[in-house]
C-alpha cells in the first residue's frame, strides 16, 4: 500500500478503515512480546498479513480463534504500516487435521504453497476455495495424495502458472498420444520431436497427461475412478512438485518433511 492510498483511507474517501473477511490462517509468527503476525488466505481480500495484538497471552480473546489452518471470520483495521486484527471468530477449527501428523503436514504443505504463490491483497476466490476444499476433505480422505495433486494444480492455476497440456510449448502442434515430454521451464508439454531436441524435458506417460487434464477440468468421473494407481498419482506428483519448485524458486519445506514421513510410513506405495 502506498502512502498516498493510506491517506485516502484515513480520510475515508476511498476505503473504509475497517474490513471484514473470512480466511484460513496459513502462517503465524511471534511478533514483539505478546503479539503475533498472522497471514491469512481470505475469500474477498486475497492473502493478508495482520497483527494480532496480545494473542500470545493466555487470556487473549483473539488467540484461540487464530490457530493454524482454522477457518475464521476476522475484522481488521487498516494501519499505517500493519493492519490490525481487532476481532476473530472461528467458523471451523479444522480439528480433524490435528488427529495425525500426516494430516497436519498436508495442511502445512498447502498453506506454504498458498503463502508462496498468492499475491498480497489481491482477491482470489478460486485459490481460497481450493484450500478450503483440500483442508475439509482431509476429514474423510483416504487418498490425500490425489487431493494434494488437485490442490497443487489449482494453486498453480490460481497464480497463473497452469501447465499447458494440449499444444506443444516448443513448436505449437496439437499434442497426440505417445512419446511426449514435459518441459517445466517452457511451461508444459512438448511433442515427441521437441522432446528429442530439448535435453531438459522429461518423459511423461499418456496416463499422467490424462490425469492432469482431468484435474484441470475438474472431471469427477476420472478423479473418483478406482483405477488411479498410486504409481500414476506419484508420477503426477513428481511433475507438479517440479513445477511448484520452479515457480516459487525455493525448497518446499513442509513437503520435504511430509515426503520423509510418507516414505517411512508407506515405503511400498511408490
Ligand atoms: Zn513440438
Amino acid at each position: 500500500m502506498t502512502g498516498n492510498e493510506t491517506n485516502r483511507n484515513a480520510s475515508g474517501t476511498r476505503r473504509s478503515r475497517l474490513y471484514r473477511c473470512e480466511g484460513i490462517v496459513i502462517r503465524r509468527r511471534d511478533f514483539g512480546e505478546a503479539d503475533r503476525l498472522v497471514t491469512l488466505l481470505t475469500d474477498d481480500c486475497g492473502k493478508i498479513r495482520a497483527l494480532a495484538k496480545g494473542s500470545r497471552r493466555t487470556k487473549s480473546r483473539l488467540g484461540g480463534h487464530l490457530e493454524p489452518y482454522a477457518r475464521t471470520n476476522v475484522l481488521i483495521a487498516r494501519g499505517r504500516n500493519l493492519d490490525i486484527i481487532t476481532q476473530a471468530q472461528v467458523r471451523d477449527p479444522m480439528s480433524h487435521l490435528r488427529t495425525s501428523e500426516r494430516s497436519i503436514l498436508y495442511a502445512a504443505h498447502w498453506a506454504e504453497l498458498a503463502d508462496q504463490l498468492m499475491v498480497e491483497a489481491q482477491e482470489n476466490r478460486f485459490a481460497y476455495g481450493a484450500l478450503v476444499r483440500a483442508l475439509t476433505s482431509l476429514e474423510h480422505d483416504r487418498t490425500p495424495g490425489l487431493t494434494s495433486r488437485i490442490c497443487e494444480w489449482e494453486f498453480l492455476s490460481a497464480a497463473g502458472f497452469q501447465p499447458e497440456l494440449l499444444v506443444c510449448t516448443g513448436c505449437g502442434v496439437k499434442i497426440e498420444p505417445d512419446g511426449n515430454g514435459l518441459d517445466v521451464e517452457a511451461g508444459g508439454v512438448v511433442c515427441p520431436r521437441c522432446h528429442g531436441l530439448e535435453p531438459r524435458s522429461r518423459d511423461v506417460s499418456n496416463d499422467a497427461l490424462r490425469l492432469m487434464r482431468a484435474i484441470g477440468r475438474g472431471d469427477g468421473e476420472v478423479l473418483h475412478s478406482r483405477e488411479l494407481s498410486s504409481q500414476l498419482i506419484g508420477e503426477v506428483e513428481g511433475i507438479l512438485i517440479q513445477y511448484l519448485r520452479s515457480v516459487v524458486d525455493r525448497e518446499l519445506q513442509a513437503y520435504k518433511i511430509l515426503k520423509s514421513l510418507e516414505d517411512t510410513l508407506y515405503p511400498s506405495a511408490f
